[in-house]
């Protein structure tokens, strides 16, 4: 576990194209595009000049060059590190297979309640192996998929921003240009300063795919990362401590979610540490120094230790990763956090360089994916409005049992003002549970608005809830309204009937 410990986290806590298309056949443009690539490739000493020029070989970027390749563009794809990004590397793709692991140990829990006898099973980290294994097919997988794609190139290597008069970026001394230029560079964990923690020592979610073994946890931080990963280290055995600043979990998210969540942490035994200001380690190493303050009582400061900590894990947020990209060359403009600015059409402050994906900090997640291929649209064939709608984007949280979340939360009273908007909400045991002793409860709110009762938000946490969001979120893009969720029959015996049955 010292090799955890030991982990230092320091960081503050087009129309031409189609015009082209029509022009040349598949066969002739394929020719083209390779002879071309090729020259692009004969000197290192000259600019190697593309039509798309993508750095990032992340969700964002990787959909953004398929769609534009696909369309006719000759690409770039530029990665440091592995293809995928986090998503598939450090993020959705290897927590779901530790989430996974812990729906097994919570099913566990149940089989003797559903008349199997059950011997003591014990958890084995052979499931690393297996998880590293399916990551590495798939880095495989997205370059098989580049490689096929006679229009793409792919370049390994740290891109860097120039200062040519033309923007340009530079890979292992290679220079490379195109008159559009796509950041899908990302984001990274956000950790502490030397200063703050003196030890700085702990990891982050990258380090959460490295362990080995159970340890013993403390998890600072209140997003749903924090959560995702309290949950799955918890319910495989873990004792685990989870360290937040104010009283409840996911405080951006429906109150009714975030207070059920907060709840949901406890039951599954994990060690809440609530108005907690700040966390430092012992110098033995091997201790957690917690302070928490009741903000209701003055002078009621606490400070506390949990001792033989293996692992300390900084869950406090992600950060734009443009270090060493060299943008302030370029002129871009950025928030007060570093992310890239965009418009509605990805478009940077400078012409000709856009941006997708966590780097911009705007709905993180899932959407970089469909922005990068609208973008492409919009670029490479002549599609001028094609841009991502940002509104009502679908989020699970994979927590225990996990969330799903799509539009708007009870504060539509603040748009909408309060006499427009009514609220259903129900909570109730799924049948699952009827016959087990574990109980987990299942809740659910729809936000409506209007005379019409038009439904902008559904938010639900319980069993299968993750696997429920996505057709539901399919008819609140259409506009449904209560209405139609109840002219819908229900399917019984599941739990999602009970949307099209609140009253
Ligand atoms: C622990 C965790 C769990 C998550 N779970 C989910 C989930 O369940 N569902 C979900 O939708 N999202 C999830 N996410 C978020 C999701 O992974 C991101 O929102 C998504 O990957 C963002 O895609 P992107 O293209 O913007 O960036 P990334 O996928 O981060 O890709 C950026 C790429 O750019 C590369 N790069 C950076 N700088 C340079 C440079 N200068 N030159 C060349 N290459 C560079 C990086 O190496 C990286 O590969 C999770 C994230 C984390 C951390």
């Amino acid at each position: 576990m010292a090799k955890f410990l030991s982990q230092r986290a320091v960081i503050k806590a087009s129309t031409w194209f189609a015009a082209r298309k029509l022009i040349f056949s598949t066969p002739r443009r394929h020719e083209l595009i390779r002879r071309n690539m090729a020259s692009n490739r004969a000197s290192a000493a000259e600019t190697s000049r593309f039509d798309f020029l993508v750095i990032g070989g992340g969700s964002g970027g990787l959909a953004g060059a398929r769609r534009a390749s696909e369309l006719g563009a000759n690409t770039a794809v530029i990665e440091s590190h592995k293809l995928g990004g986090t998503c598939v590397n450090v993020g959705c793709v290897p927590k779901k297979v530790m989430w996974n692991a812990a729906v097994h140990a919570e099913y566990l829990h149940d089989h003797s309640d559903y008349g199997f006898a059950t011997e003591k099973v014990n958890f084995s980290w052979t499931l690393k192996a297996k998880r590293d294994a399916y990551v590495s097919r798939l880095n495989q997988i997205y370059r098989n998929n580049l490689d096929k794609q006679a229009k793409i190139e792919t370049i390994q290597g740290y891109a860097r921003f120039t200062d040519d008069p033309e923007p340009t970026v530079e890979v292992n001394g290679r220079k490379l240009t195109a008159p559009h230029i796509l950041i899908a560079t990302g984001g990274q964990p956000s950790v502490v300063s030397d200063e703050e923690v003196p030890a700085s020592l702990g990891i982050t979610s990258d380090g959460f795919f490295e362990l080995e073994t159970l340890p013993r946890s403390v998890i600072v931080g209140a997003g749903y990362i924090a959560v995702e990963m309290a949950g799955i280290l918890a319910t495989l055995g873990s004792k685990t401590s989870l360290v937040i600043r104010q009283t409840g979990v996911l405080r951006n998210f429906d109150a009714f979610i975030s207070a059920n969540c907060t709840k949901e942490l406890q039951n599954n035994g994990i060690d809440l540490w609530k108005n907690s200001q700040s966390v430092s380690k012992t110098d033995k190493g091997l201790e957690v120094t917690i302070v928490t303050k009741d903000p209701e009582k003055k002078n009621d400061e606490k400070i506390s230790t949990i001792e033989e900590v293996e692992c300390l894990l900084w869950a406090i947020g992600r950060q734009p990763h443009t270090s060493g990209l060299n943008i302030g060359t370029m002129g871009l403009d950025t928030d007060e956090r570093g992310h890239i600015i965009v418009d509605e059409f990805q478009n940077t402050s400078r012409p000709g360089i856009y941006a997708v994906g966590d780097v911009c900090g705007k709905a993180l997640l899932t959407p970089a994916i469909a922005a990068g291929r609208k973008l492409a649209h919009r670029l490479f064939e002549g599609k001028k409005d094609s841009k991502l709608d940002y509104s009502s984007i679908p989020t699970v949280v994979f927590s225990h049992p996990p969330i799903g979340t799509v539009g708007l939360t009870e504060e539509a009273v603040k748009s909408h003002g309060k006499e427009n908007v009514k609220i259903y909400k129900t909570s109730f045991t799924p049948m699952y549970h009827a016959i087990t002793s574990r109980r987990s409860p299942c809740i659910m709110k729809l936000v409506c608005v209007g005379k019409e009762e038009k439904v902008v938000g559904l938010h639900m946490q319980g069993l299968g809830c993750d696997e429920m969001l996505q057709g539901f979120a399919v008819a609140i893009k259409m506009g449904a309204t209560k209405a139609d969720f109840d002219n819908t029959v229900a399917i019984h015996p599941t739990s999602s009937e009970e949307f099209v049955t609140m009253r």
